[in-house]
């Protein structure tokens, strides 16, 4: 059956790892596609133009905030993230599950646009473990870590505007709770009705002539 395709948000605090979980759906599973967002912030090392973000210069980025070229946008320790509108679109228009990896703020303006949209908060263990795979990734300097967690402390309360919230323990339960989630919305009766609609109106048909 071919429809619209699910648009998931997927949020959690920074070294949770939110873009491990995320980039393993893409992998292994044909029908997840990744929204890839435009930032002002500096590429990490491995990090290509493209495939993790667009990136791009204040100018640009705001050039593309007054075209209104964004779902959403927002401001993350001193940097802009953005989510493209057209691909969303075109992909979920495809029938395609569309995952956005996206901060709190961001989350929630796209509820208000796409309410039907599932709202996923992965968690860590613990704040312990947080801080260790912050640190361990080795990308970030030592006061943009503790940005991050003192922006984890405010976004800690926003967690209740999420459907689920998943803790990023064992990396492989995590991927595939999520994966779930994402099949089961497809049920949800909301996003269905057109489906029995169509059934109901062939039934009709065939009941006619008896
Ligand atoms: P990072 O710099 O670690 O790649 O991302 C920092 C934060 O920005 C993460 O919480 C990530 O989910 C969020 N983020 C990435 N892309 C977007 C986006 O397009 N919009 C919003 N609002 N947040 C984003």
């Amino acid at each position: 059956m071919k429809g619209k395709g699910v648009l998931t948000v997927v949020s959690g605090f920074s070294g949770t790892g939110k873009g491990t979980v995320t980039k393993a759906l893409a992998r292994d599973y044909s029908q997840y596609v990744l929204s890839v967002s435009a930032t002002t912030r500096k590429p990490r090392n491995d990090e290509r133009e493209g495939v993790e973000y667009y990136f791009m210069d204040n100018a640009a980025f705001e050039k593309m905030i007054a075209e209104d070229a964004f779902y959403e946008y927002a401001g993350y320790v001193d940097h802009y993230y953005g989510t493209p509108k057209a691909f969303v679109d075109e992909q979920l228009a495809a029938g395609k599950d569309v995952i956005l990896e996206i901060e709190l703020q961001g989350a929630l303006k796209i509820k208000k646009q796409i309410p039907d949209c599932l709202m996923i908060f992965l968690i860590p263990p613990s704040a312990k473990e947080l801080e260790r795979r912050l640190s361990g990734r080795g990308t970030e300097e030592k006061e943009v870590i503790q940005a991050r967690l003192r922006r984890a402390v405010e976004e800690a309360d926003g967690a209740e505007a999420y459907d689920y919230i998943v803790v990023n323990d064992d990396l492989e339960t995590c991927i595939s709770c999520v994966h779930q989630l994402i099949q089961d919305a497809h049920c949800r009766a909301a996003g269905r009705l057109k489906l029995v609609q169509d059934i109901k109106n062939d039934l009709i048909e065939m009941v006619k002539g008896e």
